[in-house]
């Protein structure tokens, strides 16, 4: 008889589960708690802190479409070579009709608790416990389980002496939603990597002015590479990630970018090599860098109840808004953190795959992403 999965979640990462398994003989069921596929990639308009929405109404991928799609399931010719998150949510639901997935997904169900089954030192089975439309929690159990429930999970807003007090509005790059609700202002975005640099350019073609708050300075890349082609063609391939050395591949690269951009003088000059610090990803930033209506600054030190002083002891009065994009933490809470195996706070997507507590894959290339 075939051996069945529970999966947690119907996003991107799910989905694919689904086929994986369906390829493989078994017989999977994925539990997602809204009320649609595509996790993440939907966007919702409702900016408050409990918003589950992580989308922003300008969001473009930043990756191309050839490095963003399924390996067996290539973007439509007519889908631009860097997809927005229309786009890309439509695309989701293509491939999940074309692999017929829906019949395995069950939707507004919430996985609330995974324990071991009470026979799993024998089968090694694990019993989910879900609750559907919010009726009264109902359990089965799974020769296997699948947790795809995502890592933008909780928003981190780090503690600064007199944030409390700021009584301009203070949100989480979680809960920006678009550039129209900023029109005028003068707004502080803290962090310095891909939401960020997007962030700090999205609202600087509506406010008044953007300040960007950088701790370790950014690698600007931008998504048109040589010849117009998609960068990533260049920098995300076999050769680049597996076969080149990689003090080669960060030489050369690292090269390219300080000659398209030159970092330092444009004040964001990253403090480590490439692939070592964050990255921000944009066409448009460097313009907007250029003519100062992005500018950066050091780490806040403290808050006022109008700015903030900055470490350098300059003062940035009259500010109206801050934006914290400064990540994330992963939770798992239907799962007791003793069956996890390892803490999942790294955020390189090939760090939090476990097979049996076996890290399967492990590359100094992707630190780039737990930056
Ligand atoms: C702003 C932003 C921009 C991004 N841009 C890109 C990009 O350009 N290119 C790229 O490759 N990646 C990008 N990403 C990364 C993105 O996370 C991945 O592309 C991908 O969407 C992750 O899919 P996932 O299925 O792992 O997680 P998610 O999309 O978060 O899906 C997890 C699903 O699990 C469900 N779930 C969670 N807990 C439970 C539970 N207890 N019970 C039932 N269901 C549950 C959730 O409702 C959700 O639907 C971006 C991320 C963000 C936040």
């Amino acid at each position: 008889m075939s051996k069945t999965v529970g999966i947690v979640g119907a996003g991107a990462s799910g989905l694919v589960a689904i086929k994986i398994c369906l390829e493989e003989g078994l017989l999977p069921t994925a539990y997602e708690r809204s009320s649609t596929i595509g996790g993440i990639w939907n966007y919702v308009e409702d900016t408050s802190p409990s918003s589950s929405g992580r989308m922003y109404k300008s969001l473009v991928s930043n990756v191309c479409k050839i490095s963003l799609c399924y390996s067996d399931f290539p973007m439509s010719p007519n889908v631009p070579p860097y997809p927005n998150h229309e786009q890309y949510i439509q695309y989701i639901h293509d491939y999940t009709d074309h692999f017929k997935l829906r019949e395995h997904i069950q939707l507004n169900t919430e996985v609330t608790k995974i324990e071991k089954a009470e026979d799993y030192d024998v089968t090694g089975r694990w019993t989910i416990h879900f609750r559907q439309d919010r009726k009264e929690p109902v359990k089965k159990t799974f020769d296997f389980i699948m947790i795809c429930s995502g890592y933008f999970t909780n928003p981190v807003i780090p503690t600064y002496p007199g944030l409390d007090d700021f009584t301009g509005r203070v949100s989480h790059a979680a809960h920006y939603r678009r550039r129209e609700h900023f029109e005028d202002k003068k707004v502080l975005v803290i962090g310095e990597s891909l939401s960020s640099c997007d962030i700090a350019t999205d609202v600087s073609f509506s406010a008044k002015q953007v300040y960007l708050s950088l701790r370790n300075g950014f690698w600007l890349l931008k998504k048109r590479g040589l010849g117009g082609y998609p960068l990533d063609c260049y920098v995300l391939n076999r050769f680049t990630i597996s076969m080149a050395p990689q003090w080669l591949v960060k030489y050369v690269l690292g090269g390219y970018f300080h000659i398209d951009a030159n970092h330092d003088a444009l004040g964001i000059g990253p403090n480590r090599p490439i692939f070592r610090t964050p990255l921000g990803i944009n066409d448009f930033l460097l313009g907007q860098l250029m003519n100062g209506r992005v500018k950066p600054t050091p780490t806040v030190k403290r808050f006022s109840p109008k700015g903030v002083e900055l470490i350098d002891g300059t003062k940035l009065d009259n500010l109206d808004a801050v934006i914290f994009g400064t990540g994330y933490t992963v939770t798992t809470p239907f799962i007791d953190d003793n069956l996890v195996p390892g803490k999942v706070v790294n955020m390189a997507v090939a760090r939090v795959i476990y097979s049996g507590g076996v890290k399967v894959a492990n590359s100094d290339w992707l630190d780039v992403l737990s930056n």
